[in-house]
């Protein structure tokens, strides 16, 4: 006996579950297979909660899917009571001499974006008016309207719910072998053993090892990410430092409002285990020395910490393609940052794919 499906989604993280999500509604028969007892329990709830407007380099699939994705979750979030919180973003700098620089890609990023997410200069008097807590250091800032902040496993909750409406997850429910016979894909896992007209692979860190039990090769290269979250402060806007970094290892992160208070980060760990969720009390203290000159208001106490991986690739872009094997199987890997923002996206490109083996 096996179970039967259009759509078979490997992984229930927030890419696999806008995946079935939109299968699902234009009338597939889709199941999701995830080897957790929840939605959304790796990647998906170890990140900042972003949805990004901004991603470089321009030209990559990861900052096309960025933008769409985000322009998706403007027009969803009413419609699923996503929750989403809409705030300006602000990359500051405590030095006037990046007035010049800050002029240069202010109007860079204003031509660069569509028109309806506003780019734009501002000073230190304006920036304290919109967000108090801003540091009085701050000289200049490019203020970019359209950024949303977002409970990851909240949203993750409430998308698995409504997929579920439709279609079906199974949890606690790990894929072991896939195989494409004729017209179908045959999928065995801990609970089940699945027919399905086509597969998503959406396995996050563990793409890879999914995309290998159909004979197709990548290598899925996790890095850390750290950030704390302080209750003492609370923001209304996203801050990051304008800055030219030499070393990749500080690169991105920022101040960023949270349910909880204010998250600092993340930072930009070395490459680890794919089960390595370990910090040390340097990542607290490194965080709160980046970000602290950034604002007023204290960050005190023992902040709560958040470990994620990110789910690289040598490419350092998504890849979103048919296995070598058969159109019937879609691999997606390297889905990192911005994955979050860029999930409804993806979820359309991928059923565009599938036109291919589904009327
Ligand atoms: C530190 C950090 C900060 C980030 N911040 C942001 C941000 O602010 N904004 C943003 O847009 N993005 C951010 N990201 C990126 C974002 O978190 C990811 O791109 C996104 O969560 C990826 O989702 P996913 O569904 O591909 O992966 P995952 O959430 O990892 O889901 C994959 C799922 O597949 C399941 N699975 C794996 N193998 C099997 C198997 N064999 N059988 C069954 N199930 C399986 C796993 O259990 C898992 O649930 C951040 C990432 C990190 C690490």
């Amino acid at each position: 006996m096996s179970d039967k499906a259009d759509v078979l989604v490997v992984g229930a993280g927030i890419v696999g579950l806008f995946t079935a999500l939109e299968f699902a509604r234009k009338g597939y028969d889709v199941i999701v297979v995830e080897k957790n007892d929840g939605p959304g329990h790796e990647a998906t709830s170890r990140n900042a909660g972003v949805i990004h407007v901004l991603q470089l380099p321009f030209n990559s699939l990861k900052s096309r899917l960025c933008i769409e994705g985000n322009r998706i979750y403007h027009e969803i979030d009413e419609e699923y009571g996503l929750g989403i919180r809409w705030v300006n973003a602000y990359l500051a700098s405590t030095r006037s001499i990046y007035r010049v620089l800050s002029t240069l890609l202010t109007w860079y990023l204003h031509y660069k974006l569509p028109e309806d997410y506003r780019v734009r200069l501002v000073d230190s008097k304006y920036l304290r008016r919109v967000e108090p807590l801003v540091s009085r250091n701050v000289k200049v800032a490019i203020e970019v309207q359209g950024y949303g902040v977002v409970h990851p496993p909240t949203l993750a909750s409430r998308i698995a719910e409504i997929v579920e409406e439709l279609g079906s997850i199974s949890y606690r429910d790990t894929v072991h072998s896939i195989n494409v016979v004729d017209d179908y894909v045959l999928v065995e896992s801990e609970r089940s053993t699945y027919k399905a007209r086509m597969l998503v692979n959406s396995a996050g860190l563990y793409a890879d090892d999914v995309a290998s039990m159909v004979g197709d090769e990548y290598r899925v290269i996790p890095i850390k990410g750290v950030m704390t979250v302080y209750d003492s402060v609370k923001i209304d806007s996203i801050l990051a430092w304008l800055r030219i970094e030499k070393k990749h290892e500080t690169k991105g992160g920022g101040v960023i409002p949270h349910p909880r208070g204010t998250l600092l980060g993340p930072t930009y760990g070395g490459i680890v285990d794919k089960t390595d969720y370990a910090y040390s009390d340097g990542d607290i203290v490194a965080l709160k020395d980046k970000f602290q000159p950034l604002i007023d208001g204290p960050l005190e106490g023992l902040p709560e910490v958040i470990v994620g991986l990110r789910a690289t690739t040598e490419k350092r872009d998504f890849i979103i393609e048919y296995s070598q094997r058969s159109t019937r199987v879609i691999h997606l890997v390297g889905i990192e940052s911005p994955g979050l923002t860029a999930a409804p996206a993806i979820a359309k490109r991928v059923a565009g794919m599938a036109r291919r083996v589904l009327p």
